[in-house]
């Protein structure tokens, strides 16, 4: 596993995760991914991906249909 991004060694390690959505922001800190050892980029495996897209999907569900506050 190389760096998409300078072409470094990637290592196992884990990196946090941030994302802004419509009504929400998710923030995890510590999701499994390979780190590149130069520059610190995360790359995360499908299997995570996956995860925290099933997170975001359940986040929407229990967002949707909510009057916004304010
Ligand atoms: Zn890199």
């Amino acid at each position: 596993m190389t760096c998409a991004n300078c072409a470094s060694r990637m290592t196992k390690a884990v990196a946090p995760f941030h994302v802004d959505r419509k009504g929400y922001h998710l923030s995890l800190d510590a999701v499994p991914a390979w780190v590149c050892s130069q520059c610190g980029e995360p790359y995360f495996e499908e299997r995570e991906v996956r995860m925290i897209q099933r997170l975001l999907s359940q986040m929407d569900k229990q967002t949707a249909g909510r009057a916004p506050v304010g």
